[in-house]
């Protein structure tokens, strides 16, 4: 890269956002941060902006606003939802990286492209409930998007200089989370804390529990959909326990291409931002000698039901997988707060799919609506 990239990075103060500064962190020189956004830790926004100096900050959470303006004078700062979607509509930037979590990500991905700005995604939510608008916003803008998710960012660096006619289908690999061996008879008796304890990956918890139902799976066949345009029968998933393969695609000719890596987001938080380009970096190398076997099976889709949700999904296309997206969110949330088990996440979505009106080709003010509509859901 000859130039300095000027950055905003959504959600700053999440395991994406970290991690996304801890790659800035290491090239001074080529990034630069213009704005940071957090909905509530106020605390660590401060230190971030105190340290990375942007022009401008949003807090999601109004009351701590004078908090911060107190404490960030030089700073302009924003706050609520409002402050969010207009900071995510400036084109003073060379790329967004929006990690913010669920549904909430989408429409600063749509006012980000709309503003001509590429964006680094790692906000899957976004494609999944409004891929088919965002897609033609991209063209119509002539605006680029790079995958953050580990996943996508494996299939895109297997499609280097590959012809997208040669592909045979996509293969996502995926660890199975913490109950791929668990029987599915003790699955009503899961806890909060044992499906936080994912095996491989420290994340989040919205993404952590939908790891531990699979579901994460589903909204990443959805999003390989919009991102790479193939049909989803072109689009299987393989179940990897020690998450060195990110995801893999098999060729016409039966030759397969597969990314591997520590399982570790600022790899493709990374190469999001320096893309085309692999810059050198001094964290924790792949010692494949030392991991000795790495195993494949087959998914579970009697199990894991919300696999089968998405594809369900994404086969109906229109409004289903925005439904499909919110009732999850509003299941994992419920489940988290002690109030349903965790067969009754699939369940609450499956039925939610099934009650809500469809529609066949939703505008963004119906895909709100759906939002609204979903989230009411009990
Ligand atoms: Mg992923």
């Amino acid at each position: 890269m000859d130039k300095t990239r000027h950055l905003s990075i959504l959600g700053s103060t999440g395991s994406i956002g970290v991690n996304a500064l801890n790659v800035v962190r290491s090239f001074p020189d080529h990034f630069k941060i213009k704005y940071l956004t957090a909905q509530t830790q106020s605390d660590l926004l401060i230190d971030q902006a105190r340290e990375f100096k942007p022009k401008a900050v949003v807090i999601g959470d109004e009351s701590k606003c004078s908090d911060i303006q107190g404490a960030l004078p030089e700073v302009e700062v924003l706050a609520g939802r409002h402050g969010l979607l207009e900071l995510s509509g400036r084109d003073d930037i060379d790329i967004v990286l929006n990690g913010i979590v669920g549904s909430a990500g989408m429409e600063p991905t749509i006012k980000s492209i709309q503003a001509g700005v590429d964006v680094a995604l790692s906000n899957k939510e976004s494609l999944v409930m409004a891929g088919g608008l965002i897609n033609a916003l991209l063209e119509e803008k002539n605006v680029k998007l790079f995958p953050v998710d580990s996943e996508h960012s494996a299939i895109w660096q297997c499609l280097v200089g590959e012809d997208p006619a040669d592909i045979k289908r996509l293969i996502i690999t995926g660890s199975g989370g913490p109950f791929r061996s668990m029987k599915k008879e003790s699955f009503q008796d899961i806890t909060v804390e044992q499906a936080l304890n994912h095996p491989n990956w420290t994340m989040g918890r919205k993404i952590t529990i939908d790891s531990a139902t699979m579901m994460n799976k589903g909204l990443e066949v959805i999003e390989a959909y919009w991102l790479f345009n193939l049909p989803e029968e072109k689009i299987d998933i393989v179940i990897h326990p020690q998450s060195i393969v990110h995801s893999m695609v098999e060729f016409q000719d039966g030759s397969v291409k597969a990314q591997l890596g520590l399982p570790d987001m600022k790899i493709p938080i990374q190469y999001a931002l320096t893309y085309p380009k692999h810059f050198p970096q001094a964290w924790e190398q792949l010692d494949l000698a030392k991991i000795s076997s790495l195993t494949f099976e087959a998914p579970d889709l009697d199990k894991f039901v919300c696999i089968r949700l998405a594809y369900d999904a994404l086969r109906a296309g229109g409004s289903m997988p925005v439904v499909l997206n919110v009732a999850n969110e509003v299941a994992v949330h419920r489940f988290l707060d002690g109030e349903i088990g965790f067969t009754a996440i699939p369940e609450h979505i499956e039925k939610a799919m099934n009650t809500h009106d469809f529609i066949q080709n939703p505008d963004l003010d119906d895909i709100l609506a759906l939002e609204t509509w979903a989230k009411s859901t009990r």
